[in-house]
């Protein structure tokens, strides 16, 4: 395939950043994250993001079917010109925000993800790979340095946060590479590193409901300088607590006084768990 600073000058494609289009223009770069992604013969591979086509082209020969998403209209259109004819590629111009990740396999199995994602929205993304995590093995994600920071930060850091304790909770995260901005046109102002995230077959801890989970970490870090015992409060707003919560906290072994950002995911797991059993899950 041409290169992708080719293929721009051709379509005279201008990059939008209300899309967070900042293109992969070292094919060797591409090509250790399709290497790394640890995709193969048998495997469905949803790209999140393909613009210009340069990573779908590499993973069509060595996987089974790949599904391309794609949001611009202009880029569907070079997509659709540039790779139509490979037989196991699908173009498909939607949100992926509104991708139904359970779609290309409703016979069963699961997919694989990869994508150099819109930076603009990777948080939703990766929170979609955990809401879709029993139809999605893995995800192989280029990401903001930060963001990556903040999802294998560890307790009592300051980039430990929601993320991290959602992410870690459904799955093993490993750092695959850096990439540098020079890699990118238009080259960013910004950092980047691939993550691979392993999806585990349910929560690496017990933790109640999935709900019930997710609510108690987002109370925990609303404010983050309050304690465990005045955030989880904000909870009783929503739902009915039928329990106070310095006794809630007692239950769960935790110290109230702590803040939400000490808590290991195993603490979040329990809270969670003691939170469903008392209420009843949301
Ligand atoms: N994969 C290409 C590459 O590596 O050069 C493009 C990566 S660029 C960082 C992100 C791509 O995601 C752009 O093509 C952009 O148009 C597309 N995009 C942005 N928002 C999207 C969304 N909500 N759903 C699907 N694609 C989106």
């Amino acid at each position: 395939m041409e290169s992708p600073l080719k293929i721009l000058k051709r379509y005279h494609i201008h990059p939008v950043k209300r899309l967070g289009q900042s293109f992969l223009v070292d094919n060797n770069v591409t090509s250790r994250i399709v290497d790394s992604s640890e995709i193969g013969e048998g495997d469905t591979v949803v790209e999140i993001g393909a613009g210009l086509g340069a990573m779908t082209a590499m993973i069509a020969p060595r996987v089974k079917r790949v599904i391309a998403l794609e949001i611009d209209p202009k880029l569907v259109e070079v997509l659709v010109c540039e790779l139509a004819e490979v037989p196991n590629i699908e173009i498909i111009h939607t949100d992926v925000l509104r991708y139904d990740f359970s779609s290309p396999l409703q016979g069963g199995g699961k997919i694989k993800v990869i994508g150099n994602i819109p930076y603009n929205v990777s948080s939703q993304i990766l929170f979609r790979m955990i809401e879709f995590r029993e139809h999605v093995s893995s995800a192989t994600l280029m990401l903001q340095r930060e963001v990556a920071d903040r999802i294998t930060a560890s307790p009592g850091t300051k980039q430990y946060g929601i993320p991290s304790v959602i992410v870690s909770m459904y799955a093993e995260v490993s750092r695959l590479m850096a990439v540098p901005a020079t890699c990118f046109y238009p080259v960013p102002k910004v950092d980047s590193v691939v993550l691979n995230m392993e999806m585990r077959g349910g929560p690496l801890y017990p933790l109640g409901d999935y709900a019930t989970f997710i609510e108690t970490v987002k109370a925990a870090f609303s404010m983050r300088r309050k304690t465990l015992v005045n955030n989880l409060k904000g909870m009783d707003g929503t739902r009915p607590m039928g329990i106070d919560t310095p006794s809630l906290l007692a239950e769960a072994r935790i110290d109230g006084r702590r803040r939400g950002e000490t808590l290991t995911v195993e603490e979040f797991g329990r809270l969670s768990e003691i939170i469903s059993q008392l209420t009843g899950p949301s």
